[in-house]
């Protein structure tokens, strides 16, 4: 039964483009916790608060899903090497952001997949990605055979690179597999180091571990107040994410083929500083609704980009612009005295 599922799901993917794992039991004890629990012991997960609050289920995650038994894991390539993800008249925008919002799509991927599961073996499914106490990227890296870790601590699959967002569906059926003997974690990398030298903020304090509280993806995402100024003067161009520790990687000069589900936001493509400044918080929120880019608010968008034209990463007039219109906000004003 189990290979003639993992079978069908392998077929039914690969027409997406999406790579999938073999089928494996729920563990009782994350195999994989004590890495992460060093992380989080440090303080570099500090501004994660989704982690402080299931640490029991990250842990023992066979006890809150007792009505499954087995997991599947599926990677999901955003990145298309056909296409330029860089615009000349922006401020830079994470590549996985270019799209409509991940989570989404791949939600409702996973869904049709369960249906056909249900409708083809009888199986009951339910699908996650980027929510569940699986920590994706440690339990993908047990179960592909060429999956590893790279210094900058996200996950590859050997010969495709790191551009992948995980996704997974947990099973109602047992797996007679096993998670597998342990192998080191950055056994394909390429230990060049390229990573840890164009990191402009040395966020990457261990191999293969990123401290939150220093990098630019955290703080122009999640961080919601004001950014501390040696991050702030060091965005690099950024208003949203930051790829520089994955795009200086050897390991993603390939050919990649994205995943046939994701659409680009037409509006990022058109997105300058004027226009965006025209928009009201309404609009903004309405026109990125679908986007990933809506993990940030508006106003924080506002303070990044003020912080380029402060910073003369961008013409100054922005900074005046967003400051006559919005200095009375908070993420402004504070964000100026951290500056000066
Ligand atoms: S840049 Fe070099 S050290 Fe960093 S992840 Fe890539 S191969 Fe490994
Ligand atoms: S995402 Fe950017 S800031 Fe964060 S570790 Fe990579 S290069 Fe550094």
């Amino acid at each position: 039964m189990i290979l003639k599922v993992e079978k069908f799901l392998k077929n039914y993917v690969d027409r997406f483009g999406v790579i999938s794992s073999n089928i494996f039991p729920i563990p009782i004890e994350n195999p994989i916790f004590e890495k992460f629990e060093y992380s989080y012991d440090k303080g570099y997960l500090d501004g994660l608060n989704w982690f402080s609050k299931n640490l029991d289920i990250m842990r023992f995650p066979a006890k809150y899903f007792k009505e499954f038994k087995s997991i599947v894991f599926f990677f999901f390539s955003y990145f298309d090497s056909t296409v330029s993800h860089n615009f000349s008249n922006l401020p830079k925008i994470s590549i996985y952001a270019q799209y409509e919002d991940y989570h989404l799509t791949i939600r409702n991927f996973l869904k049709d997949l369960g249906r056909e599961l249900r409708r083809v073996f009888g199986i009951k499914s339910v699908g996650f990605v980027d929510s569940s106490p699986f920590m994706e990227r440690g339990f993908a890296f047990l179960c592909m055979e060429d999956g590893f870790l790279g210094k900058n601590g996200l996950f590859y699959l050997k010969g495709r690179g790191s551009y992948f967002f995980i996704g997974e569906l947990l099973l109602d059926i047992e797996s007679p597999r096993n998670w597998g003997a342990e192998k080191p974690f950055l056994r394909y990398c390429k230990n060049c180091n390229i990573c840890v030298k164009s990191c402009p903020v040395g966020a990457i304090v261990e191999p293969g571990i990123v401290d939150s509280r220093k990098c630019i993806s955290y703080h122009t995402i999640e961080n919601r107040g004001v950014i501390p100024r040696e991050i702030a003067v060091n965005l690099n161009g950024y208003i949203f994410g930051c790829d520089i520790c994955q795009q200086v990687c050897p390991l993603n000069r390939i050919n990649g083929s994205i995943f046939k589900g994701f659409t680009r936001v037409k509006e990022i493509e058109k997105f300058d500083l004027d226009w965006f400044l025209g928009l009201s918080k309404n609009r903004y929120e309405k026109i990125f609704k679908k986007s990933a880019l809506s993990r940030a608010n508006y106003y924080q968008i506002l303070r990044n980009i003020f912080i380029l034209a402060e910073t003369d990463y961008i013409d100054g007039c922005f900074a005046k612009k967003i400051y006559d219109k919005f200095g009375h906000r908070k993420e402004i004003y504070e964000q100026l005295k951290e500056l000066k």
